[in-house]
């Protein structure tokens, strides 16, 4: 069985930590074959999973208390490293 390229593999073939592959769709810097990539490792990586519904609840969270409005970034970086500690 032959695994599907990884498309966040970089140039010089250094393969992404799941932690780096998930700040990457959680920045929205990800490219439409990342994400499809990504969706299908996180059914798979229970740490991704995590990661991206703890940050997705976050930010519906932040949207409904916040009228829409950008959270404070200090407010955003302590959530961020709140969630990198539970995953890592
Ligand atoms: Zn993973």
């Amino acid at each position: 069985m032959n695994l599907p390229t990884n498309p966040f593999v970089s140039n010089d073939g250094k393969k992404p930590t799941c932690m780096e592959m998930l700040q990457l769709i959680l920045d929205g810097q990800d490219s439409q074959e990342q994400r499809e990539y990504f969706k299908n490792h996180m059914d798979n990586c229970m740490p991704c999973f995590k990661g991206y519904h703890v940050d997705m609840t976050i930010k519906e969270l932040l949207k409904s208390k916040c009228c829409g409005g950008e959270a404070p970034d200090e407010l955003v970086a302590k959530i961020k490293s709140q969630i990198a500690s539970t995953i890592s």
